[in-house]
Protein backbone atom coordinates (compact mmCIF):
# COMPACT_ATOMS: atom_id res chain seq x y z
CA UNK A 1 0.00 0.00 0.00
CA UNK A 2 1.46 3.24 -0.87
CA UNK A 3 2.31 5.04 2.49
CA UNK A 4 -0.42 8.41 2.55
CA UNK A 5 1.77 11.64 3.03
CA UNK A 6 -0.27 14.55 3.56
CA UNK A 7 0.78 16.45 0.89
CA UNK A 8 3.24 19.41 1.90
CA UNK A 9 1.03 22.26 1.45
CA UNK A 10 -1.48 20.53 3.64
CA UNK A 11 0.94 20.13 6.87
CA UNK A 12 0.51 23.52 9.12
CA UNK A 13 3.31 25.77 9.54
CA UNK A 14 4.96 26.28 12.80
CA UNK A 15 2.04 29.11 13.76
CA UNK A 16 -0.61 26.47 12.50
CA UNK A 17 -1.77 28.33 8.98
CA UNK A 18 -1.65 27.38 5.85
CA UNK A 19 1.98 27.99 4.57
CA UNK A 20 0.57 28.54 1.37
CA UNK A 21 -1.00 31.75 2.06
CA UNK A 22 1.82 32.77 4.87
CA UNK A 23 3.99 32.27 1.54
CA UNK A 24 2.49 35.28 0.12
CA UNK A 25 2.95 37.76 2.64
CA UNK A 26 -0.52 38.05 4.61
CA UNK A 27 0.12 39.05 7.77
CA UNK A 28 -1.32 36.85 11.28
CA UNK A 29 -4.63 38.10 11.88
CA UNK A 30 -5.72 37.65 8.16
CA UNK A 31 -3.71 34.14 8.07
CA UNK A 32 -6.04 33.17 11.44
CA UNK A 33 -9.47 34.32 9.46
CA UNK A 34 -8.18 32.28 6.52
CA UNK A 35 -7.71 29.22 8.88
CA UNK A 36 -11.00 29.72 10.25
CA UNK A 37 -12.86 29.92 6.85
CA UNK A 38 -11.26 26.71 6.13
CA UNK A 39 -8.89 27.67 2.78
CA UNK A 40 -6.51 25.00 2.38
CA UNK A 41 -4.16 27.06 0.01
CA UNK A 42 -4.71 29.77 -2.27
CA UNK A 43 -6.05 29.98 -5.83
CA UNK A 44 -4.19 30.58 -8.86
CA UNK A 45 -5.73 33.90 -9.00
CA UNK A 46 -4.82 34.92 -5.59
CA UNK A 47 -1.27 33.50 -5.67
CA UNK A 48 -0.36 35.77 -8.68
CA UNK A 49 -2.17 38.84 -7.50
CA UNK A 50 -1.71 39.15 -3.67
CA UNK A 51 2.13 39.67 -3.41
CA UNK A 52 2.11 42.51 -6.49
CA UNK A 53 -0.88 43.68 -4.69
CA UNK A 54 0.52 44.11 -0.87
CA UNK A 55 3.76 45.61 -2.60
CA UNK A 56 1.19 48.66 -3.18
CA UNK A 57 1.47 47.66 -7.05
CA UNK A 58 -1.02 48.43 -10.01
CA UNK A 59 -2.97 45.16 -11.13
CA UNK A 60 -4.50 44.54 -13.97
CA UNK A 61 -6.28 40.73 -14.04
CA UNK A 62 -7.93 38.07 -15.99
CA UNK A 63 -9.85 36.17 -13.46
CA UNK A 64 -13.87 35.36 -13.42
CA UNK A 65 -16.51 34.49 -10.59
CA UNK A 66 -15.41 31.61 -9.05
CA UNK A 67 -12.00 31.83 -9.32
CA UNK A 68 -11.37 33.39 -5.64
CA UNK A 69 -10.88 36.76 -7.25
CA UNK A 70 -12.58 38.92 -4.45
CA UNK A 71 -10.15 37.53 -2.08
CA UNK A 72 -7.17 38.50 -4.54
CA UNK A 73 -8.00 41.52 -4.24
CA UNK A 74 -9.73 41.90 -0.80
CA UNK A 75 -7.04 40.36 1.53
CA UNK A 76 -3.96 42.89 0.55
CA UNK A 77 -6.02 45.81 0.41
CA UNK A 78 -7.55 44.80 3.76
CA UNK A 79 -3.21 44.28 5.15
CA UNK A 80 -2.76 47.82 3.72
CA UNK A 81 -5.28 49.99 5.27
CA UNK A 82 -4.09 48.44 8.57
CA UNK A 83 -0.70 49.78 8.24
CA UNK A 84 -0.97 52.98 8.91
CA UNK A 85 -3.01 55.67 9.54
CA UNK A 86 -6.14 56.01 6.93
CA UNK A 87 -8.48 59.24 6.30
CA UNK A 88 -11.89 57.49 5.45
CA UNK A 89 -12.80 55.86 3.15
CA UNK A 90 -9.57 54.64 2.11
CA UNK A 91 -10.82 51.78 0.02
CA UNK A 92 -13.05 52.19 -3.22
CA UNK A 93 -13.83 49.06 -4.69
CA UNK A 94 -16.50 49.49 -7.65
CA UNK A 95 -18.71 46.53 -8.72
CA UNK A 96 -21.39 46.68 -11.39
CA UNK A 97 -24.46 45.05 -9.78
CA UNK A 98 -26.29 45.97 -6.56
CA UNK A 99 -25.84 41.40 -5.99
CA UNK A 100 -21.84 41.66 -6.37
CA UNK A 101 -21.78 44.67 -4.40
CA UNK A 102 -24.08 42.66 -1.21
CA UNK A 103 -21.13 39.70 -2.25
CA UNK A 104 -18.27 42.33 -2.04
CA UNK A 105 -19.26 44.00 0.83
CA UNK A 106 -19.86 40.89 2.83
CA UNK A 107 -16.43 39.49 1.96
CA UNK A 108 -14.70 42.33 2.83
CA UNK A 109 -16.38 42.01 6.37
CA UNK A 110 -15.62 38.18 6.51
CA UNK A 111 -11.89 38.91 5.54
CA UNK A 112 -11.66 41.74 7.39
CA UNK A 113 -13.18 40.54 10.65
CA UNK A 114 -9.81 40.33 12.95
CA UNK A 115 -9.01 43.62 11.35
CA UNK A 116 -12.11 45.25 12.50
CA UNK A 117 -12.27 46.99 9.23
CA UNK A 118 -15.41 48.87 8.65
CA UNK A 119 -17.16 48.41 5.17
CA UNK A 120 -20.59 50.22 3.44
CA UNK A 121 -22.11 49.10 0.76
CA UNK A 122 -24.02 51.21 -1.26
CA UNK A 123 -26.21 50.70 -4.82
CA UNK A 124 -29.13 52.14 -6.66
CA UNK A 125 -32.69 51.56 -5.37
CA UNK A 126 -31.22 51.42 -1.60
CA UNK A 127 -32.76 54.86 0.23
CA UNK A 128 -30.09 57.42 0.43
CA UNK A 129 -30.50 58.08 4.39
CA UNK A 130 -29.03 54.98 5.90
CA UNK A 131 -25.94 55.49 3.29
CA UNK A 132 -25.35 58.87 4.17
CA UNK A 133 -25.70 57.89 7.53
CA UNK A 134 -22.97 55.40 7.30
CA UNK A 135 -20.65 57.30 4.74
CA UNK A 136 -20.98 60.30 7.95
CA UNK A 137 -19.84 58.08 10.12
CA UNK A 138 -16.55 57.09 8.54
CA UNK A 139 -16.16 53.57 7.08
CA UNK A 140 -12.85 52.08 6.28
CA UNK A 141 -14.04 50.47 2.79
CA UNK A 142 -16.57 51.61 0.18
CA UNK A 143 -18.29 49.13 -2.30
CA UNK A 144 -20.49 50.51 -4.36
CA UNK A 145 -21.94 50.73 -8.01
CA UNK A 146 -20.76 53.45 -10.19
CA UNK A 147 -23.94 55.55 -10.64
CA UNK A 148 -24.81 55.25 -7.02
CA UNK A 149 -21.45 56.04 -6.07
CA UNK A 150 -21.34 59.59 -8.67
CA UNK A 151 -24.64 60.61 -7.05
CA UNK A 152 -22.96 60.63 -3.67
CA UNK A 153 -19.89 62.39 -5.29
CA UNK A 154 -21.84 65.14 -6.24
CA UNK A 155 -23.90 65.18 -3.29
CA UNK A 156 -20.21 65.49 -1.96
CA UNK A 157 -21.34 62.81 0.67
CA UNK A 158 -18.68 60.38 -0.79
CA UNK A 159 -15.40 62.31 -0.81
CA UNK A 160 -12.36 60.62 -2.52
CA UNK A 161 -9.60 62.72 -2.12
CA UNK A 162 -7.95 60.81 0.30
CA UNK A 163 -8.38 57.14 -1.14
CA UNK A 164 -5.74 54.74 -1.19
CA UNK A 165 -6.54 51.92 -3.22
CA UNK A 166 -9.46 51.60 -6.02
CA UNK A 167 -10.55 47.88 -7.18
CA UNK A 168 -12.34 47.36 -10.29
CA UNK A 169 -14.20 44.74 -10.25
CA UNK A 170 -16.02 42.73 -12.89
CA UNK A 171 -14.51 46.13 -15.23
CA UNK A 172 -16.01 44.18 -18.88
CA UNK A 173 -19.37 43.91 -16.91
CA UNK A 174 -19.49 48.04 -15.75
CA UNK A 175 -18.67 48.82 -19.59
CA UNK A 176 -21.21 46.33 -21.16
CA UNK A 177 -23.77 48.23 -18.54
CA UNK A 178 -22.87 51.50 -19.32
CA UNK A 179 -20.76 53.03 -17.04
CA UNK A 180 -17.55 53.63 -18.77
CA UNK A 181 -17.95 57.46 -18.12
CA UNK A 182 -19.00 57.32 -14.74
CA UNK A 183 -15.82 55.25 -13.76
CA UNK A 184 -13.67 58.00 -15.59
CA UNK A 185 -15.65 60.67 -13.30
CA UNK A 186 -15.33 58.62 -10.34
CA UNK A 187 -11.66 58.05 -10.85
CA UNK A 188 -11.29 61.89 -11.73
CA UNK A 189 -11.85 62.19 -7.85
CA UNK A 190 -9.38 60.24 -6.43
CA UNK A 191 -5.92 60.50 -5.87
CA UNK A 192 -3.10 59.59 -8.71
CA UNK A 193 -0.90 58.64 -5.58
CA UNK A 194 -3.74 55.38 -5.20
CA UNK A 195 -3.21 51.97 -5.76
CA UNK A 196 -5.50 50.73 -8.64
CA UNK A 197 -6.33 46.99 -8.92
CA UNK A 198 -8.87 46.06 -12.03
CA UNK A 199 -10.25 43.01 -12.63
CA UNK A 200 -12.37 41.53 -15.78
CA UNK A 201 -13.36 38.11 -16.92
CA UNK A 202 -12.92 39.29 -20.27
CA UNK A 203 -9.85 41.80 -21.62
CA UNK A 204 -11.52 43.41 -24.63
CA UNK A 205 -9.40 46.40 -26.13
CA UNK A 206 -11.67 48.72 -24.45
CA UNK A 207 -10.90 46.86 -21.09
CA UNK A 208 -7.03 47.88 -22.24
CA UNK A 209 -7.91 51.18 -22.58
CA UNK A 210 -9.51 52.06 -19.42
CA UNK A 211 -6.45 50.12 -17.87
CA UNK A 212 -4.44 51.97 -19.83
CA UNK A 213 -5.81 55.66 -18.45
CA UNK A 214 -5.91 54.56 -14.96
CA UNK A 215 -3.38 51.92 -14.38
CA UNK A 216 -0.09 52.83 -13.42
CA UNK A 217 2.87 50.37 -14.82
CA UNK A 218 0.42 47.28 -13.64
CA UNK A 219 1.56 43.64 -13.22
CA UNK A 220 -0.79 41.89 -15.29
CA UNK A 221 -1.94 38.46 -14.96
CA UNK A 222 -4.02 35.94 -16.51
CA UNK A 223 -4.55 32.60 -14.88
CA UNK A 224 -4.11 29.15 -16.90
CA UNK A 225 -5.42 29.72 -20.35
CA UNK A 226 -3.03 26.71 -21.84
CA UNK A 227 -5.51 24.34 -22.88
CA UNK A 228 -4.37 21.33 -21.14
CA UNK A 229 -2.32 18.41 -23.08
CA UNK A 230 -4.46 16.43 -25.33
CA UNK A 231 -5.44 13.51 -23.70
CA UNK A 232 -4.72 14.20 -19.97
CA UNK A 233 -8.50 15.63 -19.73
CA UNK A 234 -10.07 11.61 -18.54
CA UNK A 235 -12.89 11.14 -21.60
CA UNK A 236 -15.92 11.22 -18.83
CA UNK A 237 -19.49 12.43 -18.89
CA UNK A 238 -19.48 15.54 -17.68
CA UNK A 239 -22.48 17.33 -16.18
CA UNK A 240 -23.41 20.50 -14.07
CA UNK A 241 -26.20 21.07 -12.27
CA UNK A 242 -27.82 24.64 -11.81
CA UNK A 243 -29.13 25.94 -8.62
CA UNK A 244 -29.04 28.99 -6.76
CA UNK A 245 -26.95 28.66 -3.57
CA UNK A 246 -29.56 28.07 -0.66
CA UNK A 247 -30.51 24.62 -1.88
CA UNK A 248 -26.76 23.78 -3.09
CA UNK A 249 -26.79 21.17 -0.25
CA UNK A 250 -30.18 19.59 -1.05
CA UNK A 251 -28.98 19.73 -4.49
CA UNK A 252 -26.12 17.38 -3.77
CA UNK A 253 -28.08 14.79 -1.99
CA UNK A 254 -30.32 15.14 -5.07
CA UNK A 255 -27.61 14.14 -7.26
CA UNK A 256 -26.18 11.71 -4.78
CA UNK A 257 -29.59 10.03 -4.54
CA UNK A 258 -30.42 10.02 -8.31
CA UNK A 259 -26.94 8.85 -9.36
CA UNK A 260 -26.64 6.05 -6.13
CA UNK A 261 -23.05 5.75 -6.67
CA UNK A 262 -21.28 2.50 -4.72
CA UNK A 263 -18.01 4.61 -4.06
CA UNK A 264 -17.59 8.43 -4.94
CA UNK A 265 -15.71 11.81 -4.44
CA UNK A 266 -17.11 14.87 -3.39
CA UNK A 267 -14.73 17.93 -3.52
CA UNK A 268 -15.40 21.24 -1.81
CA UNK A 269 -13.43 23.95 -1.59
CA UNK A 270 -12.85 24.84 1.98
CA UNK A 271 -12.30 22.19 5.33
CA UNK A 272 -15.29 23.95 6.85
CA UNK A 273 -17.59 22.91 3.93
CA UNK A 274 -16.13 19.20 3.84
CA UNK A 275 -17.10 19.00 7.30
CA UNK A 276 -20.97 20.53 7.00
CA UNK A 277 -21.48 18.03 3.67
CA UNK A 278 -20.44 15.07 5.47
CA UNK A 279 -22.80 16.03 8.55
CA UNK A 280 -25.64 16.84 5.54
CA UNK A 281 -25.02 13.36 3.58
CA UNK A 282 -24.72 10.88 6.84
CA UNK A 283 -28.30 12.82 8.02
CA UNK A 284 -29.98 11.90 4.92
CA UNK A 285 -28.35 8.04 5.29
CA UNK A 286 -25.29 8.07 3.14
CA UNK A 287 -22.47 6.47 4.68
CA UNK A 288 -19.87 9.65 4.42
CA UNK A 289 -16.75 10.69 5.72
CA UNK A 290 -14.36 13.51 5.28
CA UNK A 291 -10.95 14.40 4.78
CA UNK A 292 -9.07 17.35 4.52
CA UNK A 293 -5.45 18.76 6.12
CA UNK A 294 -7.00 19.51 9.53
CA UNK A 295 -7.04 15.87 10.34
CA UNK A 296 -4.09 14.03 12.12
CA UNK A 297 -2.51 11.23 9.90
CA UNK A 298 -3.85 8.33 12.30
CA UNK A 299 -7.48 9.72 11.34
CA UNK A 300 -6.78 10.02 7.42
CA UNK A 301 -5.79 6.16 7.47
CA UNK A 302 -8.56 5.10 8.60
CA UNK A 303 -10.39 7.54 6.68
CA UNK A 304 -9.18 5.89 3.58
CA UNK A 305 -9.13 2.15 4.93
CA UNK A 306 -13.18 2.62 5.02
CA UNK A 307 -13.17 3.68 1.91
CA UNK A 308 -11.15 1.94 0.22
CA UNK A 309 -12.94 -1.90 1.94
CA UNK A 310 -16.47 -0.06 0.73
CA UNK A 311 -17.39 0.85 4.21
CA UNK A 312 -17.94 4.09 3.46
CA UNK A 313 -19.62 5.12 -0.28
CA UNK A 314 -18.48 8.44 -0.40
CA UNK A 315 -15.66 10.27 0.54
CA UNK A 316 -15.74 14.18 1.24
CA UNK A 317 -12.66 15.87 -0.02
CA UNK A 318 -10.87 19.47 0.29
CA UNK A 319 -8.30 18.95 -2.90
CA UNK A 320 -5.36 19.33 -0.96
CA UNK A 321 -6.29 16.09 1.03
CA UNK A 322 -6.70 14.58 -2.20
CA UNK A 323 -3.89 15.64 -3.79
CA UNK A 324 -1.35 13.02 -1.95
CA UNK A 325 -3.78 10.00 -1.99
CA UNK A 326 -3.66 6.77 -3.80
CA UNK A 327 -7.39 6.97 -3.98
CA UNK A 328 -8.94 3.75 -6.17
CA UNK A 329 -10.61 4.68 -9.32
CA UNK A 330 -14.78 5.74 -8.06
CA UNK A 331 -17.36 5.32 -10.05
CA UNK A 332 -18.30 9.14 -9.74
CA UNK A 333 -16.16 12.77 -8.98
CA UNK A 334 -18.53 15.14 -7.33
CA UNK A 335 -17.82 18.60 -7.36
CA UNK A 336 -19.97 20.43 -4.67
CA UNK A 337 -18.00 23.59 -5.67
CA UNK A 338 -16.32 23.95 -9.06
CA UNK A 339 -13.02 23.97 -8.12
CA UNK A 340 -11.28 27.43 -9.07
CA UNK A 341 -9.15 26.20 -12.10
CA UNK A 342 -9.01 24.24 -15.21
CA UNK A 343 -6.20 21.81 -13.83
CA UNK A 344 -7.96 21.29 -10.47
CA UNK A 345 -10.77 20.12 -12.64
CA UNK A 346 -9.22 18.07 -14.11
CA UNK A 347 -7.00 16.73 -11.54
CA UNK A 348 -10.31 15.94 -9.63
CA UNK A 349 -12.48 14.37 -12.64
CA UNK A 350 -9.19 12.24 -13.51
CA UNK A 351 -10.45 10.37 -10.62
CA UNK A 352 -13.03 8.97 -12.19
CA UNK A 353 -13.53 6.27 -15.37
CA UNK A 354 -9.68 5.44 -15.03
CA UNK A 355 -8.52 2.40 -17.21
CA UNK A 356 -11.42 2.25 -19.43
CA UNK A 357 -14.11 1.86 -16.31
CA UNK A 358 -16.87 4.38 -16.36
CA UNK A 359 -16.87 7.10 -15.12
CA UNK A 360 -19.78 10.37 -14.73
CA UNK A 361 -18.01 13.89 -13.24
CA UNK A 362 -21.17 16.32 -11.94
CA UNK A 363 -20.60 19.89 -10.66
CA UNK A 364 -22.92 21.73 -8.84
CA UNK A 365 -22.48 24.91 -10.24
CA UNK A 366 -23.26 28.24 -8.64
CA UNK A 367 -25.17 30.55 -11.26
CA UNK A 368 -22.56 33.19 -11.24
CA UNK A 369 -20.04 30.77 -12.48
CA UNK A 370 -21.19 29.61 -15.40
CA UNK A 371 -18.34 31.64 -17.23
CA UNK A 372 -15.64 29.94 -15.44
CA UNK A 373 -17.36 26.52 -16.29
CA UNK A 374 -17.28 27.66 -20.18
CA UNK A 375 -13.52 28.26 -20.12
CA UNK A 376 -12.99 25.02 -17.75
CA UNK A 377 -14.81 23.41 -21.31
CA UNK A 378 -12.19 25.19 -23.09
CA UNK A 379 -9.11 24.54 -21.80
CA UNK A 380 -9.67 21.07 -21.41
CA UNK A 381 -11.63 20.53 -24.81
CA UNK A 382 -14.42 18.78 -23.11
CA UNK A 383 -18.12 19.33 -23.30
CA UNK A 384 -20.08 19.76 -19.97
CA UNK A 385 -23.89 19.59 -20.12
CA UNK A 386 -25.62 22.07 -17.64
CA UNK A 387 -29.30 20.99 -16.72
CA UNK A 388 -31.50 22.15 -14.06
CA UNK A 389 -31.40 19.72 -10.61
CA UNK A 390 -33.41 16.78 -11.13
CA UNK A 391 -36.89 17.92 -9.72
CA UNK A 392 -38.60 15.51 -6.97
CA UNK A 393 -40.73 13.34 -9.83
CA UNK A 394 -37.48 12.66 -11.15
CA UNK A 395 -36.11 11.19 -7.99
CA UNK A 396 -39.56 9.18 -7.13
CA UNK A 397 -39.79 7.77 -10.97
CA UNK A 398 -35.67 6.66 -10.21
CA UNK A 399 -36.65 5.15 -6.63
CA UNK A 400 -39.26 3.28 -8.54
CA UNK A 401 -37.20 1.81 -10.84
CA UNK A 402 -34.44 0.47 -8.41
CA UNK A 403 -37.22 -1.04 -6.71
CA UNK A 404 -38.37 -2.94 -9.44
CA UNK A 405 -34.78 -3.68 -10.47
CA UNK A 406 -34.33 -5.18 -7.14
CA UNK A 407 -37.23 -6.96 -7.14
CA UNK A 408 -36.97 -8.54 -10.47
CA UNK A 409 -33.41 -9.35 -9.24
CA UNK A 410 -34.97 -11.52 -6.39
CA UNK A 411 -37.10 -12.93 -8.35
CA UNK A 412 -34.44 -14.23 -11.19
CA UNK A 413 -32.87 -15.78 -7.57
CA UNK A 414 -33.17 -19.24 -6.27
CA UNK A 415 -33.64 -18.92 -2.93
CA UNK A 416 -37.02 -17.25 -2.74
CA UNK A 417 -38.62 -20.71 -2.19
CA UNK A 418 -39.76 -20.17 1.21
CA UNK A 419 -41.17 -16.91 0.79
CA UNK A 420 -43.35 -18.78 -2.12
CA UNK A 421 -45.46 -20.34 0.31
CA UNK A 422 -46.60 -17.40 2.09
CA UNK A 423 -47.00 -15.61 -1.15
CA UNK A 424 -49.39 -18.69 -2.07
CA UNK A 425 -51.06 -18.49 0.66
CA UNK A 426 -51.70 -14.93 0.45
CA UNK A 427 -52.80 -15.26 -3.27
CA UNK A 428 -55.65 -17.63 -2.55
CA UNK A 429 -57.69 -14.83 -0.59
CA UNK A 430 -56.31 -11.84 -2.65
CA UNK A 431 -55.98 -9.98 -5.77
CA UNK A 432 -52.07 -11.33 -6.88
CA UNK A 433 -51.11 -7.85 -8.33
CA UNK A 434 -52.14 -6.13 -4.94
CA UNK A 435 -49.94 -8.46 -3.20
CA UNK A 436 -47.36 -7.52 -5.43
CA UNK A 437 -47.79 -3.55 -5.15
CA UNK A 438 -48.12 -4.36 -1.54
CA UNK A 439 -44.67 -5.92 -1.12
CA UNK A 440 -43.13 -3.35 -3.61
CA UNK A 441 -44.29 -0.80 -1.19
CA UNK A 442 -42.60 -2.18 1.75
CA UNK A 443 -39.13 -2.46 -0.51
CA UNK A 444 -39.31 0.49 -1.69
CA UNK A 445 -39.88 2.16 1.77
CA UNK A 446 -37.31 0.15 3.28
CA UNK A 447 -34.95 1.83 0.66
CA UNK A 448 -35.93 5.47 1.92
CA UNK A 449 -38.13 5.75 -1.18
CA UNK A 450 -40.86 7.86 0.86
CA UNK A 451 -38.65 10.02 2.37
CA UNK A 452 -39.92 13.57 1.93
CA UNK A 453 -37.83 15.48 -0.57
CA UNK A 454 -38.02 19.59 -0.60
CA UNK A 455 -38.36 21.61 -4.45
CA UNK A 456 -35.52 23.04 -5.55
CA UNK A 457 -36.24 25.91 -7.42
CA UNK A 458 -34.84 25.31 -10.83
CA UNK A 459 -32.79 27.87 -12.16
CA UNK A 460 -32.99 28.61 -16.13
CA UNK A 461 -30.34 27.44 -17.51
CA UNK A 462 -28.35 29.99 -19.92
CA UNK A 463 -27.29 29.85 -22.97
CA UNK A 464 -23.38 31.24 -23.55
CA UNK A 465 -24.06 35.04 -23.75
CA UNK A 466 -27.60 35.06 -25.04
CA UNK A 467 -28.04 38.36 -24.11
CA UNK A 468 -25.05 40.48 -24.91
CA UNK A 469 -25.14 39.56 -28.82
CA UNK A 470 -28.11 41.46 -29.36
CA UNK A 471 -28.91 44.81 -29.61
CA UNK A 472 -29.99 46.41 -26.09
CA UNK A 473 -32.92 48.09 -25.53
CA UNK A 474 -33.37 52.31 -25.31
CA UNK A 475 -32.26 53.81 -22.26
CA UNK A 476 -28.97 54.00 -20.10
CA UNK A 477 -28.21 50.94 -18.20
CA UNK A 478 -26.31 53.19 -15.58
CA UNK A 479 -29.68 54.77 -15.20
CA UNK A 480 -30.95 52.34 -12.94
CA UNK A 481 -28.27 52.45 -10.91
CA UNK A 482 -28.33 56.47 -10.98
CA UNK A 483 -32.17 58.07 -10.46
CA UNK A 484 -34.86 57.64 -8.01
CA UNK A 485 -35.24 54.05 -7.67
CA UNK A 486 -39.35 55.23 -8.52
CA UNK A 487 -38.19 55.67 -12.32
CA UNK A 488 -35.89 52.72 -13.75
CA UNK A 489 -33.79 53.04 -17.08
CA UNK A 490 -33.44 49.64 -18.80
CA UNK A 491 -31.28 47.78 -17.07
CA UNK A 492 -29.79 44.98 -19.50
CA UNK A 493 -29.43 41.42 -18.35
CA UNK A 494 -27.24 40.15 -16.00
CA UNK A 495 -27.37 36.57 -17.32
CA UNK A 496 -28.02 35.29 -13.66
CA UNK A 497 -31.60 34.41 -14.40
CA UNK A 498 -33.74 33.79 -10.83
CA UNK A 499 -30.81 34.96 -8.77
CA UNK A 500 -32.33 37.98 -6.94
CA UNK A 501 -35.97 39.61 -7.12
CA UNK A 502 -37.38 42.47 -8.87
CA UNK A 503 -36.13 45.85 -7.39
CA UNK A 504 -38.06 47.80 -5.06
CA UNK A 505 -41.38 48.92 -7.21
CA UNK A 506 -41.07 46.01 -9.58
CA UNK A 507 -42.43 43.19 -10.58
CA UNK A 508 -41.38 40.43 -12.83
CA UNK A 509 -43.43 39.44 -16.10
CA UNK A 510 -42.94 36.05 -17.76
CA UNK A 511 -43.20 35.77 -21.30
CA UNK A 512 -43.66 32.47 -22.63
CA UNK A 513 -41.12 32.73 -25.66
CA UNK A 514 -37.35 33.74 -25.74
CA UNK A 515 -33.86 32.98 -27.42
CA UNK A 516 -34.86 30.24 -29.21
CA UNK A 517 -37.64 31.58 -30.99
CA UNK A 518 -35.53 34.36 -31.83
CA UNK A 519 -36.70 36.71 -29.73
CA UNK A 520 -34.37 40.13 -28.98
CA UNK A 521 -34.75 42.66 -26.00
CA UNK A 522 -35.90 45.10 -28.61
CA UNK A 523 -38.61 42.72 -29.35
CA UNK A 524 -39.69 42.74 -25.93
CA UNK A 525 -39.48 46.75 -25.36
CA UNK A 526 -41.29 47.46 -28.88
CA UNK A 527 -44.29 44.75 -28.04
CA UNK A 528 -44.57 46.44 -24.59
CA UNK A 529 -44.33 50.16 -25.91
CA UNK A 530 -47.06 49.94 -28.72
CA UNK A 531 -49.30 47.34 -27.29
CA UNK A 532 -49.52 48.57 -23.53
CA UNK A 533 -48.71 52.43 -24.62
CA UNK A 534 -45.82 52.40 -21.61
CA UNK A 535 -42.99 54.21 -22.13
CA UNK A 536 -40.19 52.08 -22.42
CA UNK A 537 -37.97 53.84 -20.01
CA UNK A 538 -40.17 52.66 -17.35
CA UNK A 539 -38.95 49.11 -17.86
CA UNK A 540 -35.94 47.49 -15.60
CA UNK A 541 -34.15 44.50 -16.35
CA UNK A 542 -35.04 41.96 -19.33
CA UNK A 543 -33.54 38.75 -19.70
CA UNK A 544 -34.22 36.60 -22.41
CA UNK A 545 -33.42 32.83 -21.73
CA UNK A 546 -33.66 30.09 -24.08
CA UNK A 547 -38.05 29.27 -23.98
CA UNK A 548 -38.66 32.25 -22.00
CA UNK A 549 -38.09 35.91 -20.97
CA UNK A 550 -38.45 37.77 -17.87
CA UNK A 551 -39.29 41.56 -17.75
CA UNK A 552 -39.02 43.82 -14.78
CA UNK A 553 -42.15 46.11 -15.12
CA UNK A 554 -43.22 48.84 -12.56
CA UNK A 555 -45.83 47.09 -9.87
CA UNK A 556 -48.78 49.37 -11.08
CA UNK A 557 -48.54 48.93 -14.74
CA UNK A 558 -47.87 44.90 -14.61
CA UNK A 559 -51.56 43.32 -14.83
CA UNK A 560 -52.24 46.07 -17.43
CA UNK A 561 -49.31 44.64 -19.46
CA UNK A 562 -49.99 41.21 -19.04
CA UNK A 563 -53.68 41.65 -20.17
CA UNK A 564 -52.16 43.38 -23.24
CA UNK A 565 -49.60 41.25 -24.18
CA UNK A 566 -51.51 38.40 -23.75
CA UNK A 567 -53.92 38.86 -26.21
CA UNK A 568 -51.09 40.13 -28.87
CA UNK A 569 -48.62 38.38 -30.75
CA UNK A 570 -44.96 38.70 -30.42
CA UNK A 571 -42.94 38.40 -33.44
CA UNK A 572 -45.92 37.25 -35.23
CA UNK A 573 -47.04 33.91 -32.12
CA UNK A 574 -49.41 34.04 -29.53
CA UNK A 575 -47.21 33.64 -25.80
CA UNK A 576 -48.40 32.83 -22.70
CA UNK A 577 -47.92 36.53 -20.24
CA UNK A 578 -48.37 36.15 -16.80
CA UNK A 579 -46.87 37.18 -13.44
CA UNK A 580 -43.19 35.47 -13.12
CA UNK A 581 -42.98 33.44 -9.53
CA UNK A 582 -39.52 32.36 -8.40
P1 LIG B 1 -14.91 34.50 -6.00
O1 LIG B 1 -14.28 34.03 -7.26
O2 LIG B 1 -14.15 35.61 -5.37
O3 LIG B 1 -16.37 34.82 -6.17
O4 LIG B 1 -14.82 33.29 -4.93
C1 LIG B 1 -15.46 32.08 -5.14
C2 LIG B 1 -15.60 31.27 -3.86
O5 LIG B 1 -14.39 30.67 -3.51
C3 LIG B 1 -16.07 32.03 -2.63
O6 LIG B 1 -17.11 31.28 -2.06
C4 LIG B 1 -14.88 32.04 -1.71
O7 LIG B 1 -15.28 31.95 -0.36
C5 LIG B 1 -14.13 30.79 -2.12
N1 LIG B 1 -12.67 30.89 -1.99
C6 LIG B 1 -11.90 31.94 -2.35
N2 LIG B 1 -10.60 31.66 -2.13
C7 LIG B 1 -10.55 30.39 -1.64
C8 LIG B 1 -9.48 29.53 -1.23
N3 LIG B 1 -8.22 29.91 -1.31
N4 LIG B 1 -9.80 28.30 -0.77
C9 LIG B 1 -11.08 27.92 -0.70
N5 LIG B 1 -12.13 28.66 -1.06
C10 LIG B 1 -11.88 29.90 -1.54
Amino acid sequence: MKHEAPPSSAIPSAHGFSPGFAALGLEARLLATLDQLGYEEPTPIQREAIPPLLAGKDVLGQAATGTGKTAAFTLPLLQRLAQGANARPAALILVPTRELAVQVGEAVQRYGKELRTSVVTIYGGQAFGPQFQALKRGVDVVVATPGRALDHIRRQTLKLAQVRVVVLDEADEMLDMGFADDLDAILEQTPATKQTALFSATMPPRIKSIAHRHLTHPVEISIAKEPVKAGTAPRVQQTAYVVAKPYRGAALARVLDMAGPKSALVFCRTRVEVDEVTVMLNGRGHRAEAIHGGMSQPQRDRVMQAFRTGQTELLVATDVAARGLDIPSVSHVINFDLPSSAEVYVHRIGRTGRAGREGAAITILDPREERLLRSIEQITKAKVTVAPVPSVADLLAKRLERTRAAVQEAMQADDIGEFRGVAEALAASSDPFTLAAAAMKLVFQSQGGDRVEEDIPAVPVRRPEPYRSMQRPGGRAGDRDRGAPSRPGNRPSQGRPGRVGPMAGMTRIYIGAGWSAGITPGDLVGAIANEARINSKALGGIEILDRFSLVEVPDAMASKIIDVLGRARIKGQKVVVRLFRE
